[in-house]
C-alpha cells in the first residue's frame, strides 16, 4: 500500500535556516503545491543523506513526508546543477535576488507552475551565460504579469493617451506605469523617463529572450530601466501584501467595509 503521507516534487530553494542542533528549514518553490516550509532534520551533520544535495540554485526532485509543522524531507536528488550559475558571484546574487522576488510573491501552498517555471527559466538563462541584468529584468517583467500588474508602456496611466516618442513621460510605479506630459499626477517628485527606456521597458515586455541578449544598450539606459523596475515592484509587492491583510481584516469582520 502506498503511504499517503509521503510525495515527490520538483523543487527549488528559496531560502533556508539553521534550526536546532543539526536541523534545517528550507523554504521550498514548488509546482503544484507552491510554495512552503519544510524541515530537513540532521541535515547539518557530516553523516546526512540528505547532506549537499539539499542546495539552493539548483531544480530539486524532493521526497517529503507530511508533518504537523512542516513537512519532512526524506530523499533528494540533484536535477539541475546549473553548476555555471555559481561560478560567477553576479549571477548567484541574481538568482537569490530572483528567489527572494518569487518568495515575497507567494501565498503559502498556493499552485504556483507559472512562477516556477519563470524562476526555472532564469536560473537556465542564467547558467547559460546570459547577462544577469538582461535575466533579472525580463524576469521582473514577467514575475509583474503573473501578479497582474503589467507596468502600462503603451498608453498614460492617467489620460488613456497613446503615448507619443516626441513628449516627455514620467514613470510613477503607484499609478502603475508610465504618465504622459499633459496629465499632472502626483507631485513632480518623480524623474522622467527617457525615450529610450521606454522603448527598452516595452522590448523587455514583447521580445523573447534570445533578441533581449542581442541588444546593444547604453549603460545608462539599462541602469534606467533597472531602478525602474525596481521602484515598480517594490510598489507592486507592497501594495499586494497591504491589500491582502486588508481584505483578510475584512473578512474576519475586524473593520467595517469602506
Ligand atoms: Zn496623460
Amino acid at each position: 500500500m502506498p503511504n499517503s503521507r509521503l510525495y515527490v516534487t520538483d523543487a527549488i530553494v528559496l531560502s533556508r535556516f539553521d534550526y536546532g542542533e543539526a536541523d534545517r528549514i528550507m523554504t521550498l518553490l514548488t509546482p503544484v503545491h507552491g510554495k512552503f516550509k519544510a524541515i530537513a532534520k540532521g541535515v547539518r551533520r557530516p553523516t546526512s543523506r540528505l547532506g549537499g544535495s539539499l542546495e539552493p540554485l539548483a531544480e530539486l526532485r524532493v521526497a517529503l513526508a507530511r508533518g504537523r509543522t512542516f513537512d519532512v524531507v526524506t530523499q533528494v536528488q540533484v536535477t539541475h546543477a546549473w553548476l555555471r550559475l555559481r561560478d560567477s558571484l553576479e549571477s548567484a546574487a541574481t538568482a537569490w535576488y530572483l528567489a527572494e522576488l518569487a518568495d515575497r510573491s507567494l501565498e503559502e501552498r498556493h499552485e504556483a507552475e507559472a512562477l516556477y517555471a519563470l524562476l526555472r527559466r532564469a536560473y537556465e538563462l542564467l547558467d547559460a551565460g546570459m547577462d544577469s541584468g538582461r535575466v533579472a529584468r525580463w524576469y521582473e517583467m514577467h514575475l509583474a504579469d503573473e501578479l497582474g500588474v503589467r507596468p502600462e508602456v503603451d498608453r498614460c496611466v492617467e489620460c488613456d493617451r497613446m503615448l507619443e516618442a516626441d513628449e516627455s513621460f514620467r514613470w510613477v510605479p503607484p499609478l502603475g506605469g508610465v504618465l504622459c506630459s499633459r496629465c499632472p499626477g502626483p507631485s513632480a517628485e518623480r524623474a522622467g523617463l527617457s525615450v529610450e527606456a521606454l522603448k527598452l521597458l516595452k522590448a523587455y515586455q514583447r521580445l523573447d529572450v534570445e533578441a533581449l541578449a542581442a541588444l546593444r544598450l547604453p549603460p545608462a539606459v539599462e541602469r534606467e530601466v533597472e531602478a525602474a523596475m525596481r521602484d515598480f515592484l517594490r510598489v507592486s509587492l507592497e501594495r499586494d501584501a497591504r491589500s491582502l491583510e486588508f481584505l483578510d481584516e475584512v473578512r474576519s469582520g475586524r473593520r467595517p467595509e469602506p
